[in-house]
């Protein structure tokens, strides 16, 4: 490709709404340009990007023995109705009529429209297992579509989906995938970690996220792990041990006592000189638009998916002050956020922590401002808890829950996600096949999702200087670029052109540089850009000589053309 004739427009200016250097660089650089929020035009030079990443994906799924097909984008609503998620699955779901008023939606994954097509396809139990996938554009209608290809409404996803005829046979095609994502993201130069996490809106038994590890706020989620052990897992499913606390608030009597103004936990404890720990925490949450009393120890956070789990909820988010007024008013009580407690309010789904099952003599809101009651014990002065939850989020230095020794926290990019659905799809949606005895048993189903741009993003995360992008070779979208530093020098143009050519010939993916621009110039653009190598035909090739340039390293080598061409196509070959 000759570089006057490439597709690419690099800017100066990072755009207004970019907070993550991945944002940043490929729209500089060229690579994506936005038409609306969270959808993105991918330029030809990402388009090659994502091709190449799509064909790893596609290499290792089909050595995996999956199989490739594509599913339509749009689905209808009655598949949806089937497995009872058209209900449940909230805002996100694009959902749109046709000229008929038939409702459907825009695909933000497929395991119904999976679940139909092997229903229709798979009978027997000799046809099992079977793992089916496809590499299709998703649309999920995220509340803050941010961060460029990382979060973005329109993004393009590998989806594949295992079906077996029992626990056993999908534990084996898990770990196949397992394998499988290992495989993929080291070849697309990325470092992943598969933490435990929780199965949010797919459903399901069991599932870990592959994470890119970051410390930047690219990073989406806190992934906890232990360096001894191994355990890791997303904020949202971390079990932590708790070091030894006070939880016996010490107060032999019970009482009202007055707490002026102590709308927060730190002013309470001023107030009464106790610690947190031996103050209940009641928090009103909203799930599936009903209200919920979380109740913790005060020391600890609430973990709102693990609520929300443990609700049985769909959808979670703390309540407005608008909504405990009303609360409040409906119970006729007058008390404002931080004097709620859950006397009176046992009509309500209330959630305990199981931190609350050792508090004694603690302190606790009486739903009245100003007040609290010290001395409370539970059954005596709350509600009778019949179930504890862990609904907690764990801190960094807290036990790990397998070894005992100390967690830590970590930002991470989750870029694939596999998940043991069990029947959750085929019972509903009536997917069964025929066993040896000729009865109908529901598949048994794994589904495992790879974010294909949100995987280029990540690598764009990882691999940058402050001059650009710096491809790993095996997803760079192109391999080398060939800089003559003067295009009115003949010699530079030829032994330039020449070498591109055998380039080309050999294989490699190259560029060639052939604008009249300043060195300075071209040099900004193959730096932005990232190609993994650089050829400069400048001024020493009257002694025969080019420099060969390795972006990630910086290092230069002086060699003659024929040279450079040998062994810049052994580094591509080596890398790869
Ligand atoms: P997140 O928690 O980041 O919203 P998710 O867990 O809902 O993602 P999955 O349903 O597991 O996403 O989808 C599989 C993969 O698709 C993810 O691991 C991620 O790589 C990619 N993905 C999901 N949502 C987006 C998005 N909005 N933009 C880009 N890629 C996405
Ligand atoms: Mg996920």
């Amino acid at each position: 490709m000759k570089m006057s004739k490439l597709f690419v427009q690099t800017l100066r200016e990072d755009p207004a709404d970019a907070d993550v250097i991945s944002h940043k660089l490929l729209s500089r650089a060229g690579y994506i340009r936005k038409l609306t929020s969270g959808v993105y035009n991918y330029l030809p030079l990402m388009w090659r990007v994502l091709k190449k990443i799509e064909n790893i994906v596609r290499e290792e799924m089909d050595s995996s023995g999956a199989q490739e097909l594509l599913l339509p984008f749009l689905q209808p609503k009655e598949l949806w109705e089937e497995s009872g998620r058209w209900e449940v699955y909230g805002k996100e779901l694009m959902r749109l009529q046709d000229r008929h008023n038939r409702e459907m939606c825009l695909g933000p994954t497929a395991e119904e429209v999976i679940t139909f097509v092997a229903r229709n396809g798979l009978k027997s139990y000799k046809q099992l297992p079977c793992n089916l996938y496809q590499i299709q554009t998703k649309f999920r209608d995220e509340v803050r579509p941010r961060f460029g290809l990382l979060r973005g409404r329109e993004f393009i996803m590998k989806d594949a989906y295992s079906f077996d005829t029992d626990e056993e046979g999908l534990d084996k095609s898990y770990k196949i995938m397992a394998d499988a994502y290992t495989r993929i993201f080291e070849r697309c130069g990325l470092e992943t970690r598969a933490v435990q996490s929780d199965t949010g809106a797919i459903g399901g038994k069991l599932s870990h996220e592959y994470m890119v590890l970051t410390t930047t706020d690219s990073g989406e989620d806190d992934v906890f792990f232990c360096d001894d052990c191994g355990y890791a897992a997303n904020s949202n499913h971390t079990v932590s041990v708790l070091p030894e606390t006070q939880t016996d608030g010490g107060f032999t009597e019970t009482k009202i006592v007055d707490t002026p103004q102590t709308t927060t936990i730190e002013k309470l404890c001023e107030c009464l000189n106790i610690p947190a720990s031996v103050i209940l925490k009641c928090v009103v949450y909203i799930v599936d638009k009903k209200p919920v009393l979380a109740m913790i120890r005060a020391d600890k956070q609430v973990e709102e998916t693990k609520l929300m789990n443990a609700a049985g909820g769909n959808d979670v988010r703390i309540a407005s002050e608008a909504e405990i007024e009303e609360l409040m008013q409906q119970h006729g009580f007058n008390a404002s956020k931080g004097f709620i407690g859950p006397k009176g309010l046992e009509d309500l789904t209330i959630i305990a922590d199981n931190t609350v099952k050792d508090m004694k003599n603690f302190v606790a809101a009486v739903n009245k401002n100003d007040v609290h009651m010290v001395g409370a014990n539970l059954d005596v002065d709350i509600p009778h808890i019949e179930k504890y939850y862990d609904i907690r989020l764990a801190e960094a230095g807290e036990f790990c829950p397998q070894c005992g020794k100390p967690l830590k926290v970590t930002r991470g990019i989750e870029v694939g996600n596999i998940f043991k659905l069990g029947t959750k799809y085929s019972k509903p949606m009536n997917a069964v096949y025929l066993d040896k005895n000729g009865k109908a048993v529901p598949f048994e189903m794994g589904c495992y999702g790879i974010g294909i741009t949100r995987t280029a993003a990540a690598a764009v995360e990882r691999w940058h200087d402050e001059h650009g992008i710096i491809w790993p070779v095996a997803i760079a979208p192109y391999h080398v670029t060939v800089v003559p530093l003067n295009d009115k020098d003949e010699l530079q143009m030829n032994t330039a052109k020449s070498i591109y050519v055998k380039l080309l010939k050999a294989g490699i993916e190259a560029v060639l540089d052939d604008r009249s621009e300043r060195a300075g110039v071209k040099f900004k653009d193959a730096d932005l850009i990232g190609f993994p190598y650089r050829i400069t035909v400048g001024k020493t090739i009257t002694d025969g000589n080019v420099e060969l340039k390795t972006r990630k390293t910086g290092e230069v080598e002086t060699l003659n053309p024929d040279n450079a061409v040998s062994r810049v196509i052994e580094l591509i070959k080596e890398a790869i």
